[in-house]
């Protein structure tokens, strides 16, 4: 040990013990544990597994990975040897790996954890809590709950072993810190949220190991349907993973804080802790914003204090999209961290001078008080990510215990104001029941998940000269989970947000829209003021199974053969569009481009869908530089003159968003894309919802209204060079002022009129140019037929 490492240790060790006595001074009646287990007998002490023991290596040694079931038998074994440590298998995976969690806490907490469950409850909906003494015992005797989730993207790996890491060290480790995180908190520690990932990385890392290809992504998506989006789904709820740690551990544990370990490039700063970037998105309870910020700055504070350098705060990321953030409406802080990344667990060497020199918030190269300590460049290990992720999460629970009082006294204050309501919010929003569907399904489904009560109005009523008969549903903003309700429900407002006055719009980290009564097609009404009209108790939402009825043979009618493009370039709308052809029971085949540049392509499919990918990636895919054969190349030349023949010889050609943009080009179609090399001063929508027109008279609009809302990102837009072969099927309003129904966009006067949805006749085929994502991330319902219709033509 060091002179200064002592140092550093000693003055830890006095910080914490100060916080302790005053926990203890906080809570003299400490009662017995509930149950009490037999006195154990006297035995040999148990010897708790190392991580190396069962992987074989130390987590964080260099190029050493593990699949998924050795990591599960690592945690197994952690639980059998350790009574601090439970090991829960929670449900299978997409591709059905058991997916778990680990709970840790000290010995007496885990005997009695279904109290502290019940205990925490209490606080996360007050309206239970119905004497004064109730509240106080809550308070008192309570947990900090902590969930610690990690892995979510597969290649991000420093996240596979840092569980692992750190349930080791709180298994064994006897200072007083430790034993006083596991006297007050409760940790449900999830390994992996995408535990099928974790084994698609380390076969491919492993089996590159050595070759030109090592440290490279794999060449398939790392979550089967999602890939790098499986953390955009937090309040669509589409995948099994995001169900089971919804159910299983937000909606029943309620944690205070979530950490979710990440990682990010190799040549910014080495570590991200919050605060976040604005825009913070509005209905989040300000006092969680606050204790965003106070846990971040609490963390790189310690961290720094260990010698670590290169963290920044309030940089890159920000707060507006639920998609990544479902605690921010459920009472729970969020802390990203985020650290710099190797070559998967091959190391990298970044001189100082190849920091970038500018990124969002902060220069990695120049001291500032986000960024105070530079790291002075050099070589980059797994071990360092680690070490980084695991004292980051150390920080996180060192304060959680400390913090105890202070983070269950801030839940009850976030949701007694939610069930009391916030002034200015409206009453209610009033959803009729008339549009029985599938859409509605989903769309109530969501909020049911999000715990939001859904109510019926008893008696018909009016709302804006509107009658709404008895029986319409109703969810009143006065509910510990308003906020997750309004934000879903409500049309986003995102801020003009420019890098300097008048200059180049300032990104979004993710997209700025997320209205579900827009995506689903679905009606929803706000009621500023009470209804006046008896309502339900909370009601299930109705349930609805999905399937399209245009895919079922018949004699006249058989089914198309649809072929979907997947490109080894791994495309995330790809990966959607595969579920929601499995959801919705739309049979297809997966082509690779081996199979595009065969050829013959008219004589197996009918039809041929290239997801939403840039022309680029379609045509040259992987680099041969990087990737052995047959994942390099993309489809390339042959391919693309096969498709041509495909569409020559009465084959329907289906391009989504910037697929389209390559299909324009490879195909030499008498269409413009309006949007192509334009500047985003002069035309900005980072993922928006549109107001769009149809030509229903068109069989691809068969079915829908005139008027629907469509999901833009990225997309192009068209004017039409060739009317004799081109026939418009959508196009945005003529009126710029009509476009945007969510979100943002700059420059609506660009687009104002164009086509976005167009056939293109060419030899016997046609080709369909989507300019916005029908499918979007699975959630914009409302333009699903659109696709399907599309795959139906004759
Ligand atoms: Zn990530």
């Amino acid at each position: 040990m060091t002179a200064r490492s002592r140092v550093v240790l000693a003055l830890a060790l006095l910080g914490f013990t100060a916080g302790a006595a005053d926990l203890a001074a906080q809570r003299p009646t400490q009662r017995a544990p509930a149950t009490r287990r037999p006195a154990p007998r006297p035995a040999a002490p148990t010897v708790i597994p190392t991580p190396r023991s069962i992987l074989g290596f130390d987590p964080g040694d260099d190029r050493k990975l593990a699949e998924w079931p050795v990591l599960v038998r690592y945690y197994l074994a952690l639980a059998r040897a350790s009574d601090r440590v439970d090991f829960r298998e929670l449900g299978k995976t997409t591709l059905g790996a058991p997916f778990v969690a680990l709970v840790i806490s000290s010995p007496q907490n885990l005997r009695q954890l279904d109290r502290f469950r019940r205990l925490n409850a209490g606080l996360a909906d007050p309206r239970t809590l119905r004497t004064n003494p109730a509240a106080q015992e809550a308070l008192r005797d309570g947990k900090t709950i902590v969930l610690i989730t990690s892995s979510i993207h597969s290649t991000e790996v420093g996240g596979h072993l840092t569980p692992a890491a750190l349930a080791y060290r709180l298994a064994t480790d006897t200072s007083a810190s430790t034993r006083a995180i596991l006297d007050n908190v409760i940790l449900w520690l999830v390994p992996s949220l995408n535990p099928d990932g974790v084994t698609i990385v380390t076969k491919w890392y492993n089996s590159t190991l050595g070759t030109k290809a090592e440290g490279t992504s794999p060449p398939e998506l790392y979550h089967h349907y999602t890939g790098h989006d499986n953390n955009r789904d937090w309040y669509a709820f589409t995948q099994v993973e995001t169900q089971i740690t919804v159910d299983s551990l937000q909606n029943t544990w309620h944690p205070q804080i979530v950490h979710d370990i990440h990682q990010m490039g190799s040549d910014g700063a080495r570590l991200f802790l919050p605060p976040y970037l604005d825009p913070v998105e509005p209905n989040v309870d300000p006092l969680l914003v606050d204790g965003v910020n106070a846990l971040g700055m609490a963390m790189a504070w310690e961290l720094a204090g260990q010698g670590k350098t290169g963290i920044s705060i309030n940089s890159t990321y920000d707060a507006w999209t639920p998609a990544r953030a479902y605690q921010h409406y459920h009472g729970g802080v969020r802390i990203l961290s985020e650290t710099a990344s190797g070559q998967l667990a091959s190391p990298v060497e970044v001189p100082f001078d190849r920091l970038q020199a500018r990124s969002r918030g902060y220069n990695p190269r120049e001291r500032s008080w986000n960024f105070t300590h530079p790291w002075p460049g050099g070589r980059w290990t797994i071990r360092d990510i680690v070490s980084y992720q695991s004292a980051g999460a150390y920080a996180l629970l060192v304060n959680a215990a400390r913090d105890r009082d202070r983070w269950l006294s801030s839940f009850l204050s976030v949701e007694w104001r939610a069930v009391r309501g916030w002034p200015r919010w409206p009453y209610a929003y009033v959803i009729p029941a008339r549009q029985d569907s599938i859409e509605l399904a989903t769309l109530l489904g969501i909020l049911q998940r999000g715990q939001v009560e859904i109510r019926t109005a008893q008696q018909s009523f009016t709302l804006q000269g509107q009658r709404h008969a008895a029986g319409t549903y109703v969810v009143v903003l006065r509910q510990p989970y308003a906020a997750f309700a309004k934000t879903l429900l409500e049309p986003q407002r995102y801020p003009d947000r420019r890098q300097y006055p008048n200059g180049p719009p300032e990104r979004p980290y993710d997209v700025t829209a997320h209205t579900l009564p827009l995506l689903m097609g679905v009606t929803a009404v706000v009621a500023q003021d009470s209804l006046r009209v008896p309502l339900s108790a909370p009601v299930a939402a109705p349930r609805a199974t999905p399937g399209y009825p245009g895919f079922v043979a018949t004699d006249l009618n058989p089914v198309p053969r649809v072929a979907l493009y997947r490109s080894y370039d791994a495309a995330m709308d790809e990966g959607w569009t595969r579920w929601v052809f499995d959801t919705w029971k739309v049979p297809y085949q997966s082509i690779v481009d081996s199979t595009v540049r065969a050829g013959k392509l008219k004589t197996k499919f009918d039809v041929i869908v290239l997801p939403d990918q840039s022309p680029q990636e379609i045509l040259e895919g992987l680099p041969a530089s990087r990737y052995p054969a047959p994942y390099a190349g993309g489809i390339g030349p042959e391919g693309s003159d096969a498709l041509r023949q495909f569409v020559l010889e009465g084959g329907t050609l289906v391009t989504l968003n910037e697929a389209s943009r390559f299909a324009v080009q490879a195909l030499l179609l008498p269409v413009r894309n309006v949007l192509e090399s334009v500047p985003d001063e002069d035309f900005y929508a980072p993922g928006s919802i549109f107001r769009a027109e149809l030509d229903t008279a068109h069989p691809v609009a068969r079915g829908l209204a005139r008027e629907t809302a469509a999901w833009f990102q990225a997309g192009p837009a068209f004017d039409v060079l060739d009317s004799s072969v081109v026939r418009v099927i959508g196009r945005w309003p003529s009126d710029p002022e009509r476009l945007l129904l969510s979100g943002w966009v700059l420059h609506p006067e660009r687009i104002a009129g164009k086509a976005n949805l167009v056939e293109v006749r060419q030899g016997s085929g046609r080709v369909i140019l989507f300019g916005f994502r029908p499918q979007y991330r699975g959630q914009s319902l409302a333009t699903y037929p659109l696709l399907f219709n599309s795959l139906q033509l004759r």
